[in-house]
């Protein structure tokens, strides 16, 4: 499209800060309007060199573009030079790039993102956080046959004001497996519930470690402790191993997270084979696409829990979508991951720290000022490899 004298995309840049776990991607989207750019985020774990890769070839496309036609843009990035945009690298590059073009359209209109998509819907949104805060050896290195240290982080998570928290509690299996790790995740969540009690919602992620045998038996083990949702209980890529086990469980199934796309998204809802749908705005081609799939969750009234375990950017971006979003039921959020993430990123948001629930951002766009230089002290770094074996070998998942 073609305007006279119309706003333009001068520069696409990526900026890798290593945050330990992850190196998280920030994208900023630079237009010849002074002091006008946006931010956003495209944070991909393992993929860090690909993903800044995909943004310089997507970069090619957008150059001189009004970064206002978000859809258009949307639209060239996702369908042109005929490769579609599904995989998760060029998913994740798109995603970075719709996020700062939303920042900048709000900016430029002097209002917080959720205002353009026609919020706000509620008055605040609760925070869930990982145990140990999302620090690496907490949430991911319990080991699963220390009950008493689950409980006992459980007991911080809710010390530090959560009333919701997520945790690793299901260990790798193989395909089939006994009763002992099935026994070690009951008395984990057994612990746990004990510990805070029925008023405090507890969650399970089992990073779709089980076969879709193996989570429908943690599944039904855990069903008892009423948790508010069991994540990933078998490969996102077996729909009908999810929906047998959202069918014959009254908890809520979560996935969504390694889905890229409103196809993907379609064929996982169509299925029931979810309850919550953890789209992640960073991965599923960025707030547009993800305005999208929250429609179609809405049709079946599927629950929207965003999955953010990454930088402040792709928080920001979860709150503004959670303000203009009446499915959306809770933001993940991580604090603990280093200790200098606020340095990097001031968010405009407010966070109750009794509570930790969020009032919303009034400054324009996302509400986020990035401190450039901050992010220089953190070049990137291989991030930590987390490499699963099972006892005879063979590959696990992490
Ligand atoms: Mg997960």
């Amino acid at each position: 499209m073609n305007f006279e004298n119309r706003m333009k995309i001068t520069a696409i840049e990526t900026l890798v800060c290593h945050a330990r776990m992850r190196n998280w991607v920030f994208v900023k989207v630079v237009t010849n309007e002074p002091g006008l750019f946006g931010w956003g985020e495209a944070t991909l774990e393992w993929h860090t060199r690909s993903v800044v890769g995909a943004i310089e070839d997507l970069s090619q496309l957008l150059i001189g573009e009004d970064p206002t036609s978000i859809e258009h843009l949307w639209q060239m990035m996702w369908r042109q030079h005929f490769w579609h945009g599904g995989n998760i690298v060029r998913s994740t590059a798109i995603a970075g790039i719709d996020i700062a073009l939303w920042d900048i359209v709000g900016k430029l209109h002097g209002v917080p993102c959720h205002k353009l998509w026609g919020g706000p819907v509620r008055d605040f949104i609760r925070l869930y956080c990982h145990l140990g805060g999302g620090d690496m050896e907490h949430f991911y290195r319990t080991p699963v046959d220390n009950a008493k240290r689950f409980a006992e982080l459980a007991q911080q998570a809710v010390s530090e004001g959560f009333t919701a928290f997520k945790s690793m509690a299901v260990p790798p299996t193989m395909p089939i497996e006994g009763l002992k790790q099935i026994k070690a995740a009951d008395a984990c969540v057994s612990a746990m519930r004990e510990a805070v009690g029925d008023d405090v919602d507890i969650m399970v992620d089992c990073h779709a470690r089980p076969s879709p045998a193996m989570g429908m038996q943690f599944a039904k083990a855990l069903e008892p402790y009423g948790l508010y949702f069991l994540e990933e209980p078998c490969w996102p890529e077996s729909i009908e191993g999810l929906a047998a086990i959202n069918a014959a469980v009254s908890t809520p199934i979560a996935t969504g997270e390694r889905i890229t796309h409103l196809a993907g998204f379609r064929d996982l809802f169509a299925q029931r084979a979810c309850d919550v749908c953890q789209l992640d705005i960073t991965h599923c081609g960025g707030l547009s696409e993800a305005r999208r799939i929250a429609a179609l969750a809405d049709a079946y009234r599927i629950a929207l829990a965003p999955h953010n375990p990454q930088g402040p950017i792709s928080t920001a971006a979860s709150l503004e979508f959670g303000f203009s979003q009446p499915g959306y039921v809770i933001c993940e959020a991580v604090h603990a991951d280093v200790p200098w993430r606020r340095d990097v990123v001031q968010e405009s948001f407010t966070i109750d720290r009794t509570t930790r629930t969020v009032t919303r951002n009034t400054a324009p766009g996302l509400g986020v000022s990035v401190n450039e230089d901050e992010i220089r002290r953190h070049p990137f770094q291989q991030e930590v490899l987390q490499r699963v074996f099972y006892a005879d070998g063979a590959v696990g998942d992490w």
